[in-house]
């Protein structure tokens, strides 16, 4: 039996599942489909690329706060389901600055729930300092495919050239969660989907040990630390709107070197190899692309042929980890509600 068909195995496919399990659903009647799944590396496949913490990163409207707020509050659930934070999923220090004073309803929500949270006044501008969330992405997205395997969730590879495909002779239920993939695929093609390139230089760097952002209107510097990582420091970063290019250029690096030492002069100061940014040891340069889309997340419900449901999940941009647990809550609510031929 195949009752449900989650499509995509990037960060929603994978929390979507976990949340069907946790409202009880059997794990021998789900099969997560995708083109790339955890381990493997490609353009298009942005979760193993997030840099990827709790952050700031999310707009200020209700349904999003609300996405990261249930992601913050039930993600220590999810960590020890997966045996605690050696499954690369810790917790470390945040300090982020604006140059513009963020709106006061995304303020109050951040200060109900956000631990150790504080105002400072050390920076450049206005700024916030709380116990954020930090993931291994590569790294946790393999533990996360082995704990549902595990449980008795199938994965399987194929590409869809439309959603039709996924149902199955049993299936009731499939769960789009295709990223930036829903813009071609058949079906769905959702015009309003498109890329937000980023570039990262990651180094390593024993000597810090906590994260720092800073956001401006038209940049986003960013430090964060990955745990079980053997000391890796994630460096960014752009937000090139409707960039499809995975490539990457070092006067980018560059630019990205010279804003995160910056913001964060301890990164060169304490580093036991050297003070300048050639002591730095660089263990790699990626680019991503987000996916994002016009009008923010797509969790939307659709009657296929009278008695099959498609619950759409897609368009978490730069924010797929830190309020995906919150998505997909709300996509499996869809799906089960008040059916009881599910
Ligand atoms: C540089 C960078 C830094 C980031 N930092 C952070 C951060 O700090 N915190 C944070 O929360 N987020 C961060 N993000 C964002 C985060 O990576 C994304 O929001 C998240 O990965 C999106 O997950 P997804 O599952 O929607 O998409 P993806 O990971 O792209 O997965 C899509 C899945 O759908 C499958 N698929 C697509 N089309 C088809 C098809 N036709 N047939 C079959 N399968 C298909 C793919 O194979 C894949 O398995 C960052 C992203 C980048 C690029």
């Amino acid at each position: 039996m195949t009752k449900y068909v989650v499509v995509g195995s990037g960060i929603i496919g994978l929390y979507t599942t976990f949340c069907l399990l946790q409202h009880g659903v059997d794990p021998y009647q789900v099969t997560v489909l995708a083109e790339y799944l955890p381990g493997d590396e490609s353009v298009n496949y942005a979760s193993p690329y997030a840099g990827g913490n709790f952050s700031c990163i999310t707009d200020d409207d209700p349904a999003t706060l609300a996405y990261d707020k249930h992601t913050y509050t039930h993600l220590h659930v999810l960590q020890r389901e997966l045996g605690g934070p050696a499954c690369g999923l810790d917790r470390y220090l945040s300090t982020e600055y604006w140059d513009t004073k963020p709106s006061r309803r995304k303020l109050d929500s951040l200060a109900s729930y956000l631990e150790c949270y504080e105002v400072v006044t050390d920076g450049p501008a206005y700024g916030i300092r709380f116990k954020s969330w930090n993931f291994n992405c590569p790294f946790f997205l393999l533990n996360f495919q082995i704990y549902l395997q595990d449980k008795g969730v199938r994965f399987k590879r194929g590409k869809l050239s439309h959603i039709a495909q996924a149902y199955l002779a049993d299936t009731r239920c499939v769960f789009n969660c295709t990223g930036l993939g829903a813009h071609g695929l058949g079906g769905v093609n959702d015009t309003a989907v498109y890329p937000t390139r980023g570039q990262v230089v990651v180094v390593k760097a024993p000597h810090v040990t906590e994260n720092r952002m800073r956001w401006g209107a038209d940049y986003a510097t960013y430090v964060i630390k990955r745990p079980y990582s053997n000391d890796q420091l994630i460096l960014g970063g752009f937000m090139h709107k409707d960039n499809w290019s995975g490539d990457t250029f070092r006067d980018q690096s560059n630019d990205i070197l010279a804003r995160t030492t910056e913001l964060f002069p301890e990164i060169l100061t304490r580093n036991p190899r050297g003070s300048s940014i050639a002591d730095l040891e660089v263990v790699r340069v990626v680019a991503g692309l987000r996916p994002s889309r016009h009008g923010g997340v797509r969790i939307e419900r659709e009657l296929v042929d009278h008695n099959k449901i498609l619950v759409h999940n897609y368009g978490a941009s730069g924010y797929g980890y830190q309020a995906g647990l919150g998505m997909a809550h709300e996509a499996v609510r869809l799906a089960l509600m008040g059916d009881s031929k599910i």
